[in-house]
């Protein structure tokens, strides 16, 4: 068997939330860690999500740690260049010497005996007082349950896996879903495909994306002028922020916004048929709210058909609806999301009970105390975990928070001297009976909509019910009261 390599800390993914704690461990002088990363590069999702038109409908200067500014070209900013500052951020660190890449986890197991855990991958075994999973919540495509779809003759990839040696130029496009990745996907496809096809099983609600370049003065202005930055930013939190009463408590108060979005549909799209078909049937914000100026527009290009009959199978050369249409294709997109309710990596994590944690999550649902700890997983800190989503403002702003709590906890664990903490069962659930509780309330349980952010039960295991500002609050200190 492999000797363990000893390390204080082993940091599972470096997109945003890997990256971000490893950055604050360093700053904290805990300096002795791994980032294991299963891909050849940092970045995560941005890393994996290249296809044409990926661009992140949260403002630049939102979408951006707290603590590393970026010379944003736009007001939203390209995958691309998302993915170049998460390259920069993560070589001005200093942090890269310890990043492991092409080492995806395969196991990790917590030792009772020894109070550490063991983190197996393809490149080596490491032996960790601590694990820190920022794995990502959007990282493992979800594919459509579709008859015939393995036997399709031509190409056929999922928008996070996007094959860019295929040449779409004048082809006959399929694009299966009208979600967030969709609807940027689309309008590139058409201006580039012979005809474009998009099955739409139910249709989202976009308003406009006041996208634009920084002029060269206004960049300028944000890199010299003290304070600038943050003072955008910070307007610019707050009225993201605004959205939370409607999504929480009110769906009414979103009325304004539902008037921009339906005006979206009108200004894009002249032909009252087409108009109809992409008129949302459930409550606004039930699924993540779109952002598109270029959606509607490319659906009622001359080369595009907007498909509402369901699918019934794919064949080796087409698409098949149930009203028994076949529609010829030479290249299909899925664009169907993500394993959301389903945490991949929860199969790879063993606990203190031997169980894993996806085995745990069958029983209870998918669930942790704060988002960040769950009992029987001693010294295991999930970031981006269970209900730390959202639909309205930048992940990172949670990131950030889960980051500053599992400095403090392992602050105290070495503070107090003690071997690890998990927190006690009857926290857990508390804060879940709490949260759910509150869930009830919300435009995703009550809005009529299916979405990723419900598991099978119908339980909103993904998103956070109040306010990001409420969620840091709870999260500043380590709430030692709440752990064995
Ligand atoms: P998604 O929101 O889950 O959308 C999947 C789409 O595929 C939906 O329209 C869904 O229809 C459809 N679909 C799934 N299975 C289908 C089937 N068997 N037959 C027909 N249609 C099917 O996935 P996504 O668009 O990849 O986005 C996922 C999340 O990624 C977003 O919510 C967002 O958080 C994030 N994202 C962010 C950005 C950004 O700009 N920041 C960009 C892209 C993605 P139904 O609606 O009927 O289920």
């Amino acid at each position: 068997m492999t000797t363990p390599r000893l390390v204080d800390h082993v940091i599972v993914g470096s997109g945003f939330a890997g990256l971000c704690a490893a950055i604050k461990l360093q700053e904290d002088g805990e300096t002795d860690f791994v980032v294991l990363e299963k891909g050849s590069d940092v970045g995560g999702t941005w890393r994996d999500n290249t296809y044409p038109g990926a661009t992140c409908d949260v403002p630049s200067q939102l979408y951006s740690f707290s603590f590393a500014g970026y010379d944003w070209s736009n007001s939203y900013s390209p995958q691309p260049e998302i993915q170049a500052y998460v390259q920069q951020v993560a070589a001005e660190s200093g942090t890269l010497d310890r990043f492991e890449f092409d080492a995806p986890l395969t196991d990790a197991a917590w030792d009772d005996a020894a109070q550490r855990w063991t983190v197996t991958t393809p490149r080596g075994v490491w032996s960790a007082r601590f694990l820190i999973v920022g794995a990502g919540a959007l990282e493992e495509p979800k594919l459509p349950d579709l008859e015939g779809l393995e036997g399709f003759h031509g190409e056929v990839f999922h928008s996070a896996r996007w094959n860019h040696d295929v040449d779409l130029t004048g082809k006959r496009v399929a694009v299966i879903g009208t979600g967030a990745s969709a609807i940027q996907i689309v309008p590139e496809l058409q201006r580039v495909a012979g005809h474009l096809d998009v099955y739409q099983r139910t249709a989202p609600w976009v308003i406009p994306r006041n996208d634009r370049p920084y002029s060269r003065l206004e960049r300028a202005a944000l890199r010299r002028v003290p304070g600038l930055r943050r003072l955008y930013r910070t307007g610019l939190y707050w009225s993201h922020e605004a959205y939370v009463p409607a999504f929480t408590l009110q769906p009414k108060i979103a009325a304004p916004a539902k008037v921009l979005a339906l005006k979206n549909i009108d200004k894009g799209i002249a032909d009252p048929v087409l108009r109809e078909k992409v008129r949302p049937t459930f409550e606004f914000g039930c699924k993540r709210v779109l952002r598109s100026n270029t959606y509607y527009p490319a659906l009622a290009a001359d080369n595009t058909e907007l498909v509402t009959d369901p699918i019934a199978k794919v064949t080796g050369t087409a698409v098949v609806t149930e009203d028994g249409t076949e529609r010829e294709i030479d290249v299909l997109v899925v664009a169907t999301g993500f394993h959301t309710t389903d945490l991949p990596i929860a199969h790879h994590l063993r606990g203190r009970t031997g169980h894993t944690l996806a085995e745990r999550w069958e029983q209870t649902g998918m669930a942790a105390y704060k988002g960040t700890t769950v009992p029987d997983f001693p010294n295991l800190f999930l970031l981006v975990g269970p209900n730390t989503g959202q639909g309205h403002t930048s992940m990172i702003f949670m990131i950030e928070s889960q980051v500053a709590y599992v400095r403090d906890a392992i602050r105290t664990v070495r503070r107090r001297g003690l071997a690890a903490v998990e927190p006690r069962a009857d926290a857990t659930a508390a804060w879940n009976r709490s949260l759910q509780r509150r869930m009830r309330r919300t435009v995703w349980t009550t809005g009529g909509c299916q979405s990723w952010y419900l598991d099978e039960h119908g339980r909103n295991t993904t998103l956070w019910p109040r306010s990001t500002a409420d969620f840091r609050r709870r999260l500043a200190s380590f709430d030692m009261e709440a752990y064995s």
